[in-house]
């Protein structure tokens, strides 16, 4: 059979450790017998990033922003033990922080649904997604390990020089400092691409905050939402006949342990890292999870939500099997094909995403998963599968569907 034919290339962004391997498994299992796949690559492979002072990852964002779509292998973020093992010249920031600061936008996660994997929280009957906002807060911070006692302020220096001052803290011995910011306009995209989306997608729309402590920051967040809600969505909310419903956070982490499911729960930066962790892992595993990054002016970027999984990459280095979960990277590529292909009007680049999507999960449905999967599953006769052999089961349902 030919190969499916593309128009414009996808950004590609290469990643790290376990992650890097099933990369390769899956272009040359699922993609590549299959598509004349144009990509633009992007090495953010940490070697790679250390080699050119990361400016592989400013480029792939820069090419994301001119081709409208990337997909992204998860990429290691580097930390004091990273330094060591690979020898690297800084501690570079995360490949996520720095292409969403470039992007903005939000994050939109949701579990991957599949008979067999019921959540561990029983009630849940229908797929909570979740609404990351994906610029600023503790992301792009400023800190300070103070060294002794002083005075810490808060200082904004205005274009004509005035300036509003604030005493943070009068330290009377060594502690630590933070300053974080968020602006007017993210907010406001991050408020819109969460009530389009619930538009888009029929569903309710939550969102949380603790402004109750923080009267101006969080409080912020809240008034932008409920202001951008009044003026632009409320009658199309109406109309659909969906509710837009805003609490504080720790009364809407209690109340979504009690639903269904089946509505949008928009967060702020670290609570949507947080809770999309804990409603994936609750969904079944991590690897049950799509993740795709919306940028106000329609740039996608699809990942996985989870991280390069090192503890099982060791174990590959050792020669031993691994039985790594490869759905959520796999979905990552559907998603992106299946955009380039609406973007460029290929039909045959998008029924072949939701093919492998199918037989992805109807794979599992049979029976064959990895070790996540089968330590949870309700299914019978289940055959516990290494990573590449995954890959080639889904191959094979692919090929008969
Ligand atoms: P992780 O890679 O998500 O893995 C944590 C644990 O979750 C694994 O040890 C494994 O449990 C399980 N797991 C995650 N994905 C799995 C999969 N696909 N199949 C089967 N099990 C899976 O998180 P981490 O170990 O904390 O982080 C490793 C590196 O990833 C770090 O350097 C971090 O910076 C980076 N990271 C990157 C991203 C990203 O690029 N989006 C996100 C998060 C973390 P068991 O060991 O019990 O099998
Ligand atoms: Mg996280």
């Amino acid at each position: 059979m030919a190969k499916i034919q593309m128009k414009t290339p996808l950004v590609e962004m290469d990643g790290d450790e376990m992650t890097r391997i099933l990369w390769q498994m899956i272009k040359d299992e699922l993609l590549l017998p299959f598509i004349d796949l144009k990509t633009e690559y992007y090495d953010l492979g940490l070697e790679y990033r250390n080699k050119t002072e990361d400016q592989v990852t400013i480029d792939s964002a820069e090419a994301t922003k001119k081709y409208g779509v990337a997909v992204k292998c998860a990429t290691i973020t580097p930390n004091a033990a990273r330094m060591t093992e690979y020898n690297l010249k800084e501690m570079w920031k995360s490949p996520n922080g720095t292409i969403r600061a470039a992007l903005d936008g939000t994050v939109f996660r949701a579990p991957i649904q599949v008979k067999g994997i019921e959540p561990c929280v029983k009630n849940w009957k229908k797929p909570i997604t979740l609404a990351r906002h994906a610029y600023g807060d503790v992301y792009k911070n400023t800190e300070i390990k103070v060294p002794g006692a002083g005075r810490a302020e808060l200082v904004f220096t205005a274009e004509d020089g005035t300036e509003i001052r604030e005493t943070i803290h009068e330290f009377d011995g060594p502690g630590i400092l933070q300053g974080i910011h968020n602006t007017d306009r993210s907010i406001t995209s991050f408020a819109r691409s969460c009530f389009s989306y619930a538009l888009d997608t029929k569903q309710d729309l939550w969102f949380a905050t603790k402004d109750t402590i923080s009267k101006k920051y969080d409080h912020n967040f809240k008034d932008i939402f409920q202001d951008v809600f009044e003026r632009e969505y409320k009658d199309k909310f109406d109309a659909a006949g969906l509710e837009y419903f805003y609490t504080l956070i720790d009364d809407a982490v209690a109340r979504v342990m009690k639903t269904e499911g089946g509505f949008i729960w928009a967060c702020k930066n670290y609570d949507g890292d947080v809770m999309s962790d804990m409603v994936s892992s609750a969904c079944g595993s991590l690897a049950m999870m799509t993740s795709v990054l919306v940028s106000p002016d329609g740039v996608y970027e699809y990942e996985a939500a989870h991280g390069t999984v090192q503890r099982h990459y060791y174990k590959h280095l050792e020669g031993e099997e691994t039985s790594t979960n490869s759905v959520a990277t796999i979905f990552a590529w559907t998603g992106a094909l299946r955009k380039r292909g609406e973007l460029d009007q290929i039909p045959g680049l998008m029924e072949f995403a939701d093919k492998l999507e199918k037989a992805t999960l109807q794979t599992i449905e049979e029976g064959k998963m990895t070790k996540d999967l089968a330590l949870i599953t309700s299914c019978e006769n289940v055959t516990v599968l290494n990573s590449q052999d995954f890959i080639r089961a889904i191959r094979e349902t692919l090929e008969s569907l």
